[in-house]
């Protein structure tokens, strides 16, 4: 769940425990978030006496934090008065005189553990059946706000990235590339784009099967990949088609590591079951210039060089 990002809910969480900690009159009312093993104060009630500063951490193993508890039994835990039990004696909270607690888990979606939200007390308290019931709302909502998060970005996900081959789509490649068209000609920098079209495609499947065709084009896309910097896009534009965006890159260099890739393409082993598959790829390549108005022209550019890769006999650049 690394992709949730819950800094974004920091400030409406900050709400929700001063007024925790203002409506049941306690010093503290916190929400804690593990992170790398360490229990984080992630958010903190802006209370007179509370002790606890944002940012301040434990690491969760034997601790002895009530929070601790509270993520290894995923269970609500109210202490009324952790002084008349020995469980407690080496607690850092304790030490920090808060004595009482009642704090409930909160969970990813996907049912690993977030955090806590809890609040503290210097003094003995039995926190009554409402203000349970409270923070245990709170803590259903801030569930739901984390499942929506992530509901959000698994959609996102669908929509931009290939579920064969695990990089952009057309869709979110193009989207990205008028972005990157945009920068270049502000800047007046380079911009190149590389179309691939796998040679012979159709025989593969022919003779091998569908399957065999998906894992070349999986095998594919990660040699690509592996060739390309950060910075670069790479996406499939349709079947077996693919296109590169090389930002900062003239045509000269554009073309060079296009006859790269090809050559490694070339070189490679694909194996699938007891079958050894090799394959070739042709490629065109074009650079954006001035009059190209949007991305349309300079992709059919490239698309023509494509075009005379494959009728000069394919495992070709132009
Ligand atoms: P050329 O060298 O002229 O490009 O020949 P080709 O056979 O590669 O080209 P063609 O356009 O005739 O065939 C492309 C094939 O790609 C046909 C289609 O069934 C196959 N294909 C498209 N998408 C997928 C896919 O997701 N998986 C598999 N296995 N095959 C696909
Ligand atoms: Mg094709
Ligand atoms: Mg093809």
């Amino acid at each position: 769940m690394e992709h949730i990002d819950a800094d974004l809910l920091i400030q409406e969480w900050q709400d929700v425990v001063d007024l925790l900690a203002a409506i049941i009159n306690v010093p503290a009312g916190l929400i804690m978030k593990l992170d790398k093993g360490k229990l984080e104060v992630f958010v903190s009630s802006k209370t007179p006496d509370n002790p606890y500063k944002v940012g301040e951490n434990e690491v969760m193993e034997n601790s002895g934090l009530y929070c601790e508890t509270v993520i290894k039994s995923n269970k609500k835990l109210k202490v009324t008065n952790a002084l008349t039990d020995d469980k407690w004696k080496n607690n850092p909270d304790v030490k920090l005189n808060m004595i009482s607690y009642l704090g409930f888990p909160i969970r990813y979606p996907d049912g690993n553990p977030f955090g806590t939200i809890c609040i503290l007390d210097s003094k003995e308290n039995n926190y009554s059946d409402n203000h349970e019931k409270l923070i245990e709302k709170l803590r259903d909502l801030i569930e739901r706000e984390l499942t929506i998060i992530d509901n959000n970005y698994q959609l996102k996900r669908i929509s931009e990235i290939d579920a064969l081959t695990q990089i952009d789509n057309r869709y979110s490649f193009l989207t990205k590339a008028e972005i990157e068209i945009n920068r270049s000609k502000r800047y007046n920098h380079h911009l190149s784009f590389i179309f691939f079209d796998l040679d012979w495609f159709k025989k593969i499947n022919d003779k091998y099967g569908h399957q065999v065709g998906d894992t070349v084009l999986k095998e594919f896309s990660k040699k690509v990949n592996s060739q390309l910097r950060t910075t670069d896009l790479f996406g499939r534009y349709g079947g077996e088609e693919f296109i590169v965006a090389l930002p900062e890159t003239d045509l000269t260099s554009a073309k060079l590591l296009a006859n790269r890739i090809r050559e490694r393409i070339q070189k490679m082993n694909i194996v699938c079951g007891s079958r050894n598959i090799s394959i070739t790829v042709s490629a065109g390549v074009s650079e954006l210039t001035d009059d190209d108005r949007d991305i349309d022209s300079v992709i059919n550019r490239a698309d023509k060089a494509l075009y005379e890769a494959k009728q000069s006999g394919r495992n070709k650049v132009c």
